[in-house]
């Protein structure tokens, strides 16, 4: 699934290389794309038929990019995650310094050499600025609290594949509240789920998954959480017998981020969170593949939904 590769003989001819030359352009990084119009106007347009399966009490928040450091180290994400997070650099001191270092570039020696990290991180989920900004609000509502946000995520996994980008955007809703509430919104967000690929006529399944955790312990981690049933996601092939690609994830927390943040439920319990996650990247290819770059003569259905 590489973008516009030239193919080589000893590669299996990939069936989708087309899609990249008409969504895609490359800059330089693998993973990395600038996006044509055509590919964002289907991105917008998904993102507003997401919208209209908001329920109205939602409170919707966009993040940027970064986030804390501090918030993210203590979310536990370098236990779990520590080969996918990007943290930002800076120089830092005096001019002097400062420029001896940006200078150093110019005669051939490494300027990176001088960097330190900043206080950011670049946001690796959505839903990760959220669970400290409503721990700030004191303890929840009674009925809990539910959430739209999203932001452009970053995860090191360079790839040459058009599902696996190192910059991508995720739209999630979070629900914050009982272990009750957090069952029941994963599950009634996992039969919708499947409704709305049926409307879109994207072919998929439901499967029960596991984080990829790193290392030896994080293989511990992840054969936990499948046997709690903790992640699903929703596979869709881009094309016929091609391994299914993840583009929703249903995910229950436990009392992970309200044990971390101090949030508590009504009844002082620390509260239970999950949260729905939609790569938009990853369903704006899915629709590209399966119904082409025509937009044209996709579906009438299909079109009308995302609305065309
Ligand atoms: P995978 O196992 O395929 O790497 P994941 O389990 O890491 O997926 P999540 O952490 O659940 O994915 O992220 C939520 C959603 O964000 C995924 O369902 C997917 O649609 C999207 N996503 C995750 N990683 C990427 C990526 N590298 N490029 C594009 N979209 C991504
Ligand atoms: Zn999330
Ligand atoms: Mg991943």
């Amino acid at each position: 699934m590489s973008p516009a590769e030239p193919q080589t003989a000893s590669q299996a001819p990939d069936p989708v290389a087309h899609i990249g030359a008409a969504i895609f352009r490359r800059l330089g990084v693998d993973g990395v794309y600038a996006r044509t119009a055509l590919y964002e106007d289907l991105v917008e347009r998904l993102a507003a038929f997401i919208t209209r399966q908001r329920d109205p009490r939602a409170e919707v928040l966009r993040f940027p990019p970064v986030m804390s450091r501090q918030q993210l180290e203590k979310s536990g994400y370098l236990k779990s995650f520590p080969n996918l997070l990007g943290c930002v650099c800076a120089l830092h001191g005096s001019e002097a310094e400062i420029r001896a270092a940006a200078d150093s570039h110019e005669t051939g020696g490494d300027w990176t050499k001088s960097l330190a990290a900043a206080d950011l991180v670049l946001s690796p989920a959505a839903c990760y600025p959220l669970y400290p900004l409503v721990a700030s609000r004191g303890g929840l509502p009674r009925g809990g609290l539910l959430f739209d946000v999203s932001a452009d995520c970053f995860r090191r996994e360079p790839s040459q594949s058009l599902n696996r980008l190192q910059s991508f955007r995720m739209r999630e809703y979070v629900r914050i509240g009982s272990p009750q509430e957090i069952t029941e919104f994963r599950d009634q967000w996992m039969g919708r789920a499947e409704q709305l690929a049926q409307m879109l006529q994207l072919p998929c399944t439901m499967d029960v998954a596991n984080d990829p955790f790193f290392g030896r312990v994080g293989q511990v981690m992840a054969v936990s959480q499948r046997q709690q049933s903790l992640k699903f996601e929703l596979l869709i092939p881009y094309y016929p017998n091609a391994v299914p690609t993840a583009c929703m994830s249903f995910n229950y927390h436990r009392e992970h981020f309200g044990t971390v943040w101090g949030i508590t439920d009504a009844a002082g319990e620390a509260a239970h969170t999950g949260c729905v996650a939609f790569g938009m990247d990853r369903l704006a290819v899915a629709l590209f593949c399966i119904h082409g770059v025509d937009v044209s003569r996709w579906p009438g259905p299909v079109r009308q939904a995302l609305g065309f």
